[in-house]
């Protein structure tokens, strides 16, 4: 920004991993009048809400819906099925894996920690071999994240079924899909999901603050002998009043409109279109990286997230001094870096309502704060990026000629 002005023309590069952009149509779906949430009118729109969120989750069981952002879901997931001094196994992703490992430490729980390099996403025969050994069952669940915001890895769902499977062990399957859910292929039902976590200001293009349980059967027999204290998360009063639209509370009402129009607007794309897209645009910005000469914090690119890239700088440079840098001349934000690598990566999202034309730009302005910041890259990084997205619509183009 110029030293003699206090603003930035244009729009603000948001390249954080959520919260996201919010479409035009969600914020006009939003800014309808407030209206009786007791009464009829209000009704029939929490149930379109109920029903059209459990297409996003691809269940047909109840999803909750709460009026808090992902960690209240994530308390709202473990209080419901889970009882003091219960075992649950954890693996260390990143920084959002930890501090749902500290949450269940703080409500009673004892976590068993799969520690990683946080350059990695789950490994599921370690999650096997530690299920194995549990000769006594004492393990009540496996908590795992679908896509660690925090660094960029993906972990196969359906592989950590089998796992559990394999091992021949009963706990609990609970997943945050909060940086995944309607970005990346997600089946609470047929991968054997009993709680699927969900946060509303990523893939949905709701701002933040509305968040989700989608559950089983078996977690809602859990639900049933569960002892953790529990009250505002509570299921049960939950269940019973969504039957006929209501909420225990005052739930987020104009959120719910947000909701419906956002659960539209995945459909009219079309699920696996939105997947494809944001496949397509992580491949752009993880070939631009590869091209500049840097480095990728998830080493395991087939584990490579959909919705964000963690890029590491060299040795020497400051990710954070990097970031405020691009901001103040570029008015783009980035995602910041956590634990033993803070200070030493950024984060681009690429998430949500956002495209081909949104990102090139991004890269284009990472590729100039880059050189402007002094970080040793190689040139080329948008061309590379550039020349995948059009061979990419090449190919599509081609296939529908078909
Ligand atoms: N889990 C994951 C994977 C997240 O990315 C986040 C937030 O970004 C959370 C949990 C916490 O959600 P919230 O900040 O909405 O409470």
């Amino acid at each position: 920004m110029s030293k003699n002005s206090s603003r930035q023309a244009g729009r603000h590069f948001l390249q954080i991993p959520g919260p996201t952009l919010v479409p035009d149509r969600v914020v006009r779906a939003m800014s309808a009048p407030i209206i009786d949430h007791r009464g009829p009118e209000f009704a029939k729109i929490a149930k379109k809400a109920l029903e059209g969120i459990k297409t996003i989750f691809k269940t047909t069981n109840p999803v909750i819906i709460y009026t808090a952002t992902g960690t209240g879901a994530w308390e709202g997931a473990l209080v419901n099925t889970l009882s003091a001094g219960d075992k649950v196994l954890m693996v260390e992703t990143g920084q959002f894996a930890s501090l749902w490992k500290k949450m269940a430490e703080r409500i009673g729980l004892k976590p068993e920690f799969i520690t990683t390099d946080w350059r990695h996403g789950i490994d599921p025969k370690a999650v096997e071999a530690k299920l194995k050994e549990d000769k006594n069952k004492e393990i009540k669940a496996v908590c795992v994240l679908h896509n660690e915001t925090s660094t960029g890895a993906l972990t196969p769902i359906a592989e950590i079924r089998k796992a559990i499977d394999a091992a021949g062990h009963p706990a609990l399957l609970m997943v945050d899909t909060i940086s995944s859910l309607a970005s990346a292929d997600y089946r609470h039902d047929e991968w054997g999901v009993d709680v699927s976590v969900g946060g509303a200001q990523k893939g949905l293009m709701l701002p933040p603050g509305m968040s989700f349980n989608a559950v089983s059967d078996k977690a809602l027999k859990a639900n049933e002998t569960a002892k953790l204290p529990k009250s505002f998360y509570a299921w049960d009063e939950m269940l019973n009043m969504n039957k006929v639209g209501f909420f225990p509370y005052t739930p987020a009402t104009q959120m719910l409109y947000g909701l419906n129009e956002g659960i539209a607007m995945l459909h009219e794309e079309g699920l696996d279109n939105v997947f494809a897209r944001h496949a397509r645009l992580a491949e752009a910005t993880r070939r631009a990286v590869k091209a500049w000469g840097l480095e990728n914090l998830n080493k395991n690119e087939k584990q490579a997230s959909p919705t964000i890239t963690a890029i590491l700088l060299p040795e020497g440079h400051d990710a954070d001094k990097y970031r405020a840098l691009a901001l103040d001349t570029f008015n783009i934000a980035y995602g910041a870096s956590f634990g033993a690598y803070a200070g030493k990566y950024f984060r681009i999202g690429h998430l949500g309502d956002t495209n081909d034309g949104t990102i090139i730009g991004a890269l284009g302005i990472t590729e100039m704060a880059l050189q402007l910041a002094g970080v040793p890259i190689k040139k080329g990084g948008v061309q590379a990026a550039v020349d995948y997205l059009t061979s990419a619509h090449a190919q599509g183009s081609r296939a529908a000629a078909e």
